[in-house]
């Protein structure tokens, strides 16, 4: 798809550049008095509690923002293969993968050696995260990833909608009442911003909130919670251009190192025209806001020019442009629990995304490391809210996150190293060279990391089970569900597993058969079916409520070898009647694809088979023996409630 040939215009690409408006801003709606759960701030760990959270009728959930609508231009633009995983358990990737511009080589460029103010290609290669995931890593508008998650609100079953132009002054966490799960323990008070002739104050009390606003948040200074590392030491000059060039590579993604001028990153943009510049300025003195470099667009694309010699850059038009000032900073800790949380205290206050932690925008992990805080936070806090989960669930997000922050600030921390820093006048740091080939390097040793394929949770109780991990060694456990496709026996079409990991609040369950015939009612994974099917002790039995249908809150799938298989030939736990018409469900079984093999792929064990217990975040809790009925039984019981 191609759009912005007659200049940048925000919106939905799906209409065409003539045609496109901008999303039209919500009314002003006053502030709910009480919510389940109040999020501050609408980007990406924002909006995407908040898409989680409106999947559920029952649970009430205000979002507000101090901007007086939805994000249009700017900010992060590169979308990570895991980020459009999670896209996809919101049925959202299709238009990402439709829309955004695709990244498949990167090219390195430095100063030629018998001409050195002129820069030369020294070499191109694909980019190293190709074949991590079904998806590629690919560029488009913060925006528009802003606006598929903010649709998906409106047209989910709560149509929450965002209220704009509310900004926290105040939050209080009453420490009297943040052990009861029934009580309001959060006080919010917002002043509203769109009139400043007329001020008001109104005030949300919840049951948990979720400090999604940025760094400088509010909610993390109201929870007194401290920041480590470095504050604002660099900044970046940051530009989306529509231009003409005589660059060769202008549509591959560039590390240009020039001799005298510094570097730049170049990273084509969605629609064929549109190009991001990352140029650094710098390391900023003590206490210096990139503010007081006074520096404006015009500054930034003439430092582009000259690091580019020979090449000419004749720019038309600047979609957006900004100073980003970053530190490589984490928070002491993610929710409202003292440090440790030595007295296993319930958190009520959560911070997420870069309100608890910050880095460069090199590696372009900002947004594709909020998302996923909350990603796997809303599973958790939905589901305390509804009863199915003790409330000790929602320790594990500090947990699980905080390492994940730790390895991205350590990731920024190298990769800054490899990326040229020029000193500014008031600072005697000495200068580096982009060296591109370590850039290369770094980019090949941390594909996983920087595709957000390879995050792993350590051991706990919601990620078990190690020693049967030889059982199928493919899928990682604590690392997320790697898709493969296998064909649905009920009609051949062939289907991505991962792609029913939907983010639904839901477990899953995936039996991946042995060599016994599953209608064999001997073999493992026959009665591993009858026992989820009919034993008291089954989770899938003890943790559905009565009257829902029993793929409600773990829902259940099996692979088989066998290729010559009849659904009606299986247990009928397999083909279950749902709904109010008791209608059969014939989607989930499935049998390995000759010549592109799950089994082969995922190292699953032929021999044995295996079950995979998948979280509702498609990260792998679990690897078990189709023979482990109690262990199986176990896990679910250390957490779930009946
Ligand atoms: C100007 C700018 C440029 C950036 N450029 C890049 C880039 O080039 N590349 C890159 O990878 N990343 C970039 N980032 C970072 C990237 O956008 C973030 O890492 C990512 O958006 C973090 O998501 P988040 O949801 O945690 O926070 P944000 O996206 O920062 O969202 C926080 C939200 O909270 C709202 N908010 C803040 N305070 C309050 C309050 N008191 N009351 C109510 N609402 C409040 C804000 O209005 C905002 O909408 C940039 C960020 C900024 C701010």
């Amino acid at each position: 798809m191609q759009y912005h040939l007659n200049g940048f215009k925000p919106g939905n690409y799906q209409i065409p550049d003539s045609a496109r408006e901008p999303a039209a801003i919500p009314p002003m709606v006053d502030l709910p008095n009480e919510v389940d759960v109040l999020i501050v701030g609408c980007g990406p760990a924002g909006l995407t509690m908040a898409r989680q959270l409106s999947e559920f009728s029952d649970i009430t959930t205000c979002i507000a923002d101090l901007e007086s609508g939805p994000l249009m231009f700017g900010r992060a633009d590169g979308i990570s293969c895991r980020t459009i995983e999670i896209m996809e358990a919101f049925n959202s990737s299709e238009m990402i993968v439709k829309e955004a511009y695709r990244l498949m080589q990167n090219t390195f460029w430095e100063p030629d050696s018998e001409n050195p103010e002129n820069i030369k290609r020294t070499h191109k290669i694909s980019d190293a995260r190709i074949g991590l995931s079904e998806f590629t890593h690919s560029i488009v508008n913060q925006a528009r990833l802003h606006e598929l998650l903010l649709e998906g609100m409106k047209n989910s079953v709560t149509h929450l909608v965002p209220h704009y132009s509310r900004r926290l002054v105040e939050l209080d966490v009453d420490p009297a009442v943040t052990q009861d799960l029934n009580a309001h323990p959060i006080t919010a008070t917002f002043e509203r911003c769109d009139d400043p002739q007329t001020p008001k104050t109104e005030t949300v009390r919840a049951r948990f909130v979720v400090g999604c606003d940025g760094a400088r948040s509010t909610v993390r200074k109201s929870l007194s919670i401290a920041l480590e590392g470095d504050s604002a030491n660099k900044a970046w000059g940051v530009m989306d251009l529509l231009f003409v060039t005589d660059f060769p590579d202008i549509r591959v993604k560039s590390f240009i190192q020039s001799k005298e001028h510094g570097a730049v990153m170049t990273i084509p943009r969605e629609g064929g025209y549109l190009v991001r510049f990352y140029v650094e300025l710098g390391l900023l003195g003590k206490d210096q806001r990139a503010s007081d470099l006074n520096l404006d667009a015009e500054d930034v694309i003439a430092k582009a020019q000259q690091i580019m010699h020979p090449y000419t850059l004749e720019v038309k038009e600047v979609a957006w442009w900004s100073i980003y000032e970053v530190g490589q900073r984490i928070a002491e800790r993610f929710d409202d629990t003292p440090v440790d949380n030595p007295d296993d205290l319930i958190p009520r206050a959560f911070v997420a995304g870069d309100a608890c932690h910050t880095h460069s925008p090199k590696g372009g992990w900002g947004l594709n490391t909020s998302l996923p805080d909350t990603f796997n936070l809303g599973w958790k806090v939905a589901s305390v809210l509804k009863g199915t989960s003790h409330p000790k669930l929602l320790q594990t997000y500090s947990t699980e996150r905080r390492k994940v922050a730790f390895q991205l600030i350590e990731a920024d921390r190298q990769l800054s190293k490899l990326v040229a820093t020029r000193p500014t006048s008031d600072n005697n740091a000495p200068e580096a060279k982009t060296n591109t080939a370590d850039i290369e390097k770094f980019m090949a040793r941390q594909n996983g990391f920087v595709a957000g394929t390879s995050i792993e949770y350590n051991p706990s109780y919601i990620c078990t089970g190690e020693e049967h991990q030889h059982l199928a060694s493919g899928f990682m456990i604590g690392q997320r569900f790697h898709s493969a496709e296998a064909i649905r026996v009920a009609d051949g079409a062939r289907q991505h597993l991962g792609h029913l990991n939907k983010a639904d609040g839901r477990w899953r369950l995936f039996i991946f058969g042995n060599q016994q015939i599953p209608v064999d009612t001997t073999s493992a994974a026959h009665q591993l079916i009858q026992f989820l099917a009919t034993s008291d002790d089954s989770p899938v039995r003890k943790y559905t409520p009565e009257g829902m249908d029993h793929d409600s809150i773990i829902d259940v799938y099996a692979v088989f070898q066998q290729q010559d298989l009849s659904i009606t030939d299986l247990p009928e736990f397999l083909w279950p009647a749902k709904g109010k018409y008791g209608l059969r469900d014939y989607e989930k079984v499935f049998h390995a694809d000759e010549g592109n093999d799950i089994f082969e792929q995922r190292s699953i064990d032929r021999l044995s088979g295996c079950v995979v217990i998948v979280r509702p975040d498609q990260h792998i809790a679990s690897i078990l023996p189709l023979t482990a009925h109690d262990e199986l039984a176990e896990f679910f019981d250390e957490f779930m409630l009946a």
